[in-house]
């Protein structure tokens, strides 16, 4: 059995250890690592749904480094190591403090966090999950957003208190009277961790000795989760550098948008409005030009190719080419008022040669089967699209439109 070091302390940072065990990993996700047991470890193992302690194990002296990228606890403690390091070797165990001592504040504000939903609420921990990017946790009932600001205070409040946090286990006739939350699935000694005033819950994990080591807690997202809710947290320097983030966020759109930060949401939704108003002004000029370019096209009696504007005079039919600003809305405009004047084929084509074009063709007052104009672009010239006998629309993609219109007319 290897001593479990982090229950002496959680501070312990470094420690030294003998190898009792050195095997070739055969976990296909540790494929050329070694899975060593140590008589003695500060390193945390994966388990609780919080992830393992990583760092080193130095021997020869510090002449040699095996990097450890992950702990798990089966039925013994194992170091996953990229060297071998024979039996017998003593070594000096390194954990990463930094990240250790983030995982203590997450986990111990965590702890604070859910025993005040259960104070308040009533609500259970049902699911919990630490990991260098999030921290999770799913309670069984339903939290509003205003909830989540008032357990967030009482959560900071605490905080400042700078309560002790005692981890311990308890005898067994004194653990049955301490009422603890996550009773569930304990065998053997139960840890027993303690805020007074505010939570007590069984729990294997390194937390703070006292609670104004967490410096600050941050709820930063809230979603309905399997009948209840998911609320993701940042404690200490995580929940400092989020906030230095969204910071920075308000100081540029203060910036872009000149104004001050409580006057930002105000001053987007004017331009949204802003943006949406020149939007239909912008559309309203659009239609009045076409009114005034279709009076021009229709007086067009032989194809002026340049001008982009295809006539088969016989049939009264007529095809206008335009470039990609022209939008599929003014194309079925620009084709409505051609079919006003025209008999034949009423078309319209919009693009370029590089993005292809789209197309709407509709049939004028002699009702001309568009359907089978449509079928021909599609056989012939590999166009997309369909319709009904009065209107078609489609997208083509070829190099010389010039030519296909020329076919047409
Ligand atoms: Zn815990």
């Amino acid at each position: 059995m290897t001593k479990e070091l982090y229950y002496e302390s959680a501070y312990i940072s470094e420690f030294f250890a003998e190898v009792i065990k050195c095997e070739r990993s055969e976990n296909k996700a540790y494929k050329g690592r070694y899975e060593v047991v140590l008589d003695r470890t500060a390193f945390f193992p994966e388990q609780g749904g919080q992830g393992s302690d990583i760092g080193v194990l130095e021997f020869d002296d510090g002449k040699s480094v095996a990097g450890i990228e992950h702990v798990s606890i089966g039925s013994e403690i194992r170091h996953i190591a990229d060297k071998e390091i024979p039996v017998g070797t003593r070594v000096r165990g390194v954990i990463d403090f930094a990240r250790r001592f983030s995982n203590m504040q997450q986990h111990t504000g965590e702890h604070i966090f859910s025993g005040l939903v259960n104070s308040e609420y009533g609500y259970n921990n049902v699911g919990f999950h630490l990991s260098d990017s999030e921290v999770t946790m799913d309670y069984d009932g339903v939290l509003t957003a205003e909830n989540i600001r008032k357990l967030e205070i009482k959560a900071n409040e605490a905080i400042w208190a700078n309560l002790d946090v005692i981890c311990e286990f308890p005898e067994a006739d004194k653990l049955s009277e301490i009422p603890y939350r996550s009773k569930k699935e304990l065998s053997g000694d139960v840890r027993i961790v303690t805020i007074p005033g505010i939570d007590i819950c069984a729990c294997c994990a390194p937390h703070v000795n006292r609670t104004g080591e967490i410096g600050m807690l941050k709820v930063v997202g809230l979603q309905n989760y399997k009948g209840g809710v998911r609320v993701n947290i940042l404690c200490g320097r995580r929940a400092l550098l989020y906030l230095q983030g969204e910071h920075d966020i308000v100081g540029e759109l203060t910036a872009l948008l000149t104004t001050s930060a409580d006057k930002v949401v105000t001053s987007v939704k004017r331009a949204f409005d802003d943006n949406s108003n020149m939007k239909s002004e912008l559309s309203q000029a659009r239609e009045t030009l076409i009114g005034y370019e279709i009076s021009e096209i229709v007086q067009v009696t032989s194809s002026d190719i340049s001008g982009g504007i295809f006539v088969n005079a016989a049939e009264d039919d007529i095809y206008v080419v335009k470039d990609n600003a022209y939008d599929s809305n003014m194309l079925r405009k620009l084709v409505n008022s051609l079919s006003e004047h025209k008999k034949g084929y009423c078309g319209a084509f919009a693009g370029s040669q590089e993005s292809g074009y789209r197309f709407i063709i509709a049939s004028g007052a002699s009702g001309k089967d568009c359907k089978a104009l449509c079928d021909k672009l599609r056989t012939e010239f590999g166009a997309k699209g369909g319709g009904s006998n009065a209107m078609v629309q489609g997208s083509l993609n070829v190099a010389d439109l010039r030519s296909v219109l020329d076919s047409l007319t």
